[in-house]
């Protein structure tokens, strides 16, 4: 682990230029590399040499920011995948085969829920939800002798729950298998999940850490503290792989066994890899991330506490309000800030939200979070549209919650959006 601190491996982690090289990350923008020897091709396809030879696999411009963030999180290695959605999938696919379980808590992003819920039912791997506020012992009585991981979000997307990272790393290992954690909405700068007892992080890079919606991309790390042969329950880690002349992940790669079997097993056969283009493109986003963070938070905590006094809002969940359910939590794991993203009801319901919305100006309506543009999204009249009134209530999204991504702007611009936009939704003439 690097002994430099965070500010400094955003801005220069990963990438060492020698003598004469690029001083920035190069866009390495090849699908293959050169050898002089049949040998050491070879040697490389058989996993005995390192070095880069299909893109698929590994690239030099996402080495060097799977680098960076591996430094970040405290890991022994990272992998760049195309989408958040193929890291969640990488991570929970290295681990479960057809006939395995694992356990998550039930405030999580939709499209991970969809993910567990439907594509990953339907290749045979089953998931028990539990509450994010789930006792020790509730979470205990979801384990199966079949059970492999064990997932959750620091910072839900979009309930805001903040996750009690310590608890579900006990129970997961008190069960032998390893906590995966979703740290998109806190990014490394705000939260290392590792020091808490996480095993494996996995990110949407689409979010915070790209910072400008530019580039679609997802991240696994690997913290390399798992044993995987203490555990007994990872035969696949600890029994020979045929595909590679029956190599053992476990023997050959030690602490970094679980990243490098995602890498030559899962993205090479599934190949969800990204572009060395927007790996470049991350990497120009996470070099400014550790002083976005801090103003997305002071801008947040801002926004949050004028919406908490309005008189046309009437409620905001924001895990940085010392009024938040979560503030011990927030206390532990989020000391800095918890990230950008506020919910709050604005008072008149569905149709008042709409004209809210509708009268923004600075402050877009776009399907997207966490980057340096402020936004906004009605999911009872866009993502969840489809659902009545009763259908949302059952899943905590009732019609009149807005969310409302806060951007870097200037503070006061953006209150001054939001307060014009809160007078206009009130206006009877709309009703
Ligand atoms: C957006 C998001 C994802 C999915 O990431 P994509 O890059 O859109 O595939 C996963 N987890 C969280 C918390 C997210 O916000």
């Amino acid at each position: 682990m690097s002994s430099e601190h965070l500010d400094t491996l955003c801005v220069q982690g990963g990438w060492t230029p020698k003598n004469g090289e690029p001083r920035v990350v190069p866009i390495v923008q090849s699908t293959t590399f050169k050898y002089d020897s049949g040998e050491h091709v070879g040697d490389l396809f058989d996993l005995k040499a390192a070095g880069h030879f299909y893109t698929r696999l590994s690239n030099p411009s996402a080495e060097a920011v799977e680098k960076k963030i591996a430094a970040l999180e405290g890991g022994v290695g990272a992998m760049l995948t195309s989408s958040g959605q193929a890291a969640t999938t990488a991570a929970l696919l290295t681990l479960c085969k057809a006939g395995d379980h694992f356990i998550a808590s039930a405030s999580i992003y939709g499209g991970t829920a969809n993910l567990f819920n439907v594509t990953l039912r339907k290749l045979g791997v089953e998931v028990t939800f539990v509450s994010p506020d789930a006792t020790a012992a509730d979470i205990q009585a979801a384990f199966r002798p079949n059970t492999k991981a064990v997932f959750g979000e620091t910072v839900a997307n979009p309930a805001l729950d903040v996750l009690d990272i310590e608890a579900f790393a006990k129970a997961a290992h008190a069960n032998a298998v390893p906590l995966i954690v979703d740290n998109t909405f806190p990014t490394p700068v705000l939260c290392r999940p590792f020091d808490f007892g996480a095993d494996i992080v996995v990110h949407s890079t689409s979010k915070y850490m790209d910072g400008h919606a530019v580039a679609l991309g997802g991240v696994v790390v690997d913290s390399g503290r798992f044993d995987w042969k203490a555990s007994g329950r990872f035969p696949e880690f600890t029994q020979p792989d045929a595909s590679y002349h029956g190599l053992v992940y476990a023997e050959a790669f030690g602490p970094a066994a679980f990243i490098v079997k995602a890498r030559v097993q899962f993205m090479r056969d599934i190949g969800a890899a990204p572009a060395p283009m927007n790996a470049f493109l991350l990497n120009l986003g996470m070099e400014t991330l550790h002083l976005r963070m801090e103003r997305h938070c002071r801008n947040a905590e801002a926004v949050a506490a004028f919406l908490e006094k309005h008189p046309s809002v009437a409620w905001v969940k924001y895990p940085g309000l010392a009024s938040s359910k979560d503030a011990a939590r927030v206390k532990k794991y989020l000391p800095r800030g918890t990230c950008g993203v506020i919910s709050c009801g604005i008072r008149g319901g569905r149709v008042a939200a709409v004209k809210f919305m509708d009268s923004l100006r600075l402050v877009a309506l776009v399907v997207h979070v966490a980057d340096a543009r402020s936004s906004v999204l009605h999911p009872a009249s866009s993502s969840h549209r489809q659902l009545s009134d009763e259908q949302l209530a059952a899943i905590g999204i009732t019609p009149d919650l807005v969310r409302i991504s806060v951007g870097i702007e200037h503070p006061g611009d953006i209150i001054a959006d939001l307060a014009q936009a809160l007078s206009a939704s009130q206006q009877a003439s709309w009703k």
